[in-house]
């Protein structure tokens, strides 16, 4: 099989790396190497701090309209290319090719063209003399050089969360992908580069070293990280070092809360799907499910038969398939391990194994008989397993809900609107969905509280998020 040797794209260019180090690109659908990368350093780093600090002033004093044109234009470009995107997408990740361009490829051209109107749109909120004879007004700036790292679950989504918003408010940008996902990110630079300013968005590609040096560069005035929890504390404690601005996504633990007034067809419906649209690996996938005692039998009937024909795994061109490999034999073996540690009282009600030997599939899995303390139903196992634990009364719903540390996203499924009312306003989490699961849109903020990070990304308070804020008085009287 032909290998892709990849490079960084610095300053507008692709260049080597100023090391010898190189990772296996490894395909999660075959085990097969298909390509490397390098592990850059502090040099390369170091280069693309300064393309990205030199590009800064140019991008910053073009008018919020030049800009806006510009990322409509890179809209555009990968609207042209995206057959392009959802091949490199769907060789570094496996996912279903098929459906790779309407589902991942164009919401990233939309959350770009949101994030381009976006632009236009930097505001002070008044302006007017508060003290007699001066005048105040507030001005929105960018913040400088951001410093991202963004993981392999949905690269070039996760890649335009942070640079669509970064861009459109002004900044310059460094960023490395995930070590095992980098390709739609580099064609993604290539794009920009063509639009923008030498050294306006500059890609790093490397692992866990590279991203601590990444983040720890003095160079940045703010860093943004969707991952783990483990990644997202040691960026945080790195930032603090120098007093970075921090921006974190860090995965969730959804529940899912069905009533007996709920329709079980509509539930199992956005629930299946919640919980195995890309192999679970979704900081808000459906995780856990939350029944009524006196609908958990039909509930858990009903998914069971519902995940065994609509939640087919498989290679990315299969026909048929919902969802494709985990990322990665290690991503395999966590959720094996999760499996493999349930404890006595708990029920696989389908699923619990891989799928072939070949490629890291995984059979959805539903296990009942869930307690709150297991480690399942407290820890983030992103993959396809989704625990369901039952409750008789709506006070231990909600503690069940809240009860871990996470925070990102849930769901609640009733027809009583007094009921939906109290637990979009009770359920701790950073979005709360009403009978359905898992849809987001461009407009809308997307981040947790608690475990799951702080900072938006999507929406205009994503955008605010890479801005400053500047008071200016003027004496004239
Ligand atoms: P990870 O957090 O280690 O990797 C995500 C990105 O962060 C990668 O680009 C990685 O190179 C980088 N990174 C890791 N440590 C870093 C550090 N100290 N400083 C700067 N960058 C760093 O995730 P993983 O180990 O690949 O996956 C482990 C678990 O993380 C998953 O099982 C899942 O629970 C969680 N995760 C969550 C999300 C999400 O969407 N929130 C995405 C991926 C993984």
């Amino acid at each position: 099989m032909a290998t892709t040797t990849l490079r960084n794209h610095i300053a507008g260019e692709y260049r080597e790396a100023l090391t010898d180090e190189r990772l296996d690109l490894i395909d999660p659908a075959t085990e097969g190497v298909y390509g490397s990368i390098p592990l850059s350093g502090v040099a390369d780093i170091d280069a693309a701090y300064a393309a990205a600090g030199a590009a800064f002033p140019a991008w910053r004093d073009a008018t919020p309209g030049d800009r806006q044109l510009v990322l409509f234009r890179i809209a555009d470009a990968m609207t042209a290319r995206a057959e392009e995107f959802a091949d490199l997408e769907s060789q570094d990740t496996g996912k279903p090719r098929a459906t790779l361009v309407a589902d991942e490829i164009e919401q990233s051209i939309d959350q770009l063209r949101f994030f381009a109107g976006a632009a236009r749109s930097l505001e002070g909120r008044a302006a007017g003399e508060y003290l007699a004879g001066h005048t105040s007004y507030v001005r929105r700036e960018p913040i400088g050089v951001i410093g991202q790292v963004t993981p392999w679950n949905y690269p070039l989504n996760m890649a335009v969360w942070k640079i669509a918003p970064a861009l459109a408010a002004g900044n310059t940008v460094v960023l490395k992908p995930a070590e095992s996902t980098p390709q739609s990110t580099l064609l993604l630079a290539e794009i920009v580069a063509e639009h923008t300013p030498a050294g306006t968005l500059n890609v790093v590609l490397g692992g866990r070293e590279t991203g601590a040096a990444l983040v720890a560069h003095p160079s940045a005035q703010m860093v943004a990280i969707t991952g783990s929890v483990r990644a997202g504390m040691a960026v945080a404690e790195s930032a603090a070092s120098d007093l970075k601005r921090v921006h974190l996504e860090l995965g969730g633990k959804a529940p899912a809360v069905v009533f007996d007034d709920a329709s079980i067809d509509k539930a199992v419906d956005a629930i299946v799907s919640g919980a195995f649209f890309n192999a679970g690996q979704d900081c808000t996938a459906a995780t856990r499910v939350i029944v009524h005692a006196s609908v958990h039998d039909e509930l858990v009937r009903a998914l069971v038969a519902r995940t065994q024909t609509h939640a087919r795994t498989g290679g990315p061109r299969e026909e048929g398939v919902f969802y494709g490999p985990l990322s990665s034999a290690a991503q395999l073996a966590q959720v094996q391990g999760f499996v493999d540690r349930l404890p006595g009282h708990a029920k696989v009600e389908t699923g619990g194994t891989r799928v072939g030997e070949q490629g890291y599939f995984f059979a959805p899995t539903i296990v009942s008989g869930m307690r709150q303390e297991d480690e399942a139903v407290q820890d983030e196992i992103f993959g396809p397993v989704l625990t369901v634990q039952s409750f008789s009364d709506d006070d231990e719903a909600l503690g069940m809900a809240n009860g871990v540390r996470y925070a990102l996203a849930a769901s609640v499924f009733t027809r009583d609107h007094n009921r939906a009312m109290r637990f979009t306003r009770d359920l701790d989490f950073g979005c709360v969905w009403v009978n359905t699961h898992i849809p987001f849109v461009s407009d809308m903020p997307h981040g947790g509280f608690k475990y799951s990070g702080y900072g938006k990304d999507l929406s205009q308070y994503g955008f605010d998020d890479y801005t400053r804020i500047k008071h200016v008085m003027s004496a004239w009287g």
